[in-house]
């Protein structure tokens, strides 16, 4: 495409590229947001992660402690449970 013959005069070929640009911001913006959204969920994921000791069944908290299922507050519907050692567990049954 020649460009002298496209764009008869300077202004309209500045606004071409203004438009490119604020395009290109657009989409930047929009980019960096669901970036920020996909940290947030993996960090709220990594959050509700709860571990389970696969030998005594006891469940590690919010707070590193570990406390039968029945002590655990945490709303179940919003956790994801993985299996894990307790610290008893793996002095008892893992590094004896
Ligand atoms: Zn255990």
């Amino acid at each position: 495409m020649d460009l002298r013959i496209q764009f008869s005069n300077s202004k309209e070929l500045i606004n071409l590229f203004k438009e490119a640009k604020d395009e290109h911001i657009e989409e930047y913006a929009v980019t960096k947001q669901t970036i920020t959204e996909l940290q947030k969920n993996s960090l709220q994921k990594v959050k509700n992660m709860r571990l389970i000791c696969s030998y005594c069944k006891q469940i590690q908290n919010d707070q590193d402690e570990w406390k039968k299922a029945s002590e655990i507050t945490d709303d179940l519907s919003k956790i994801t449970i993985s299996h894990g050692v307790c610290p008893e567990c793996y002095k008892t049954e893992v590094y004896s």
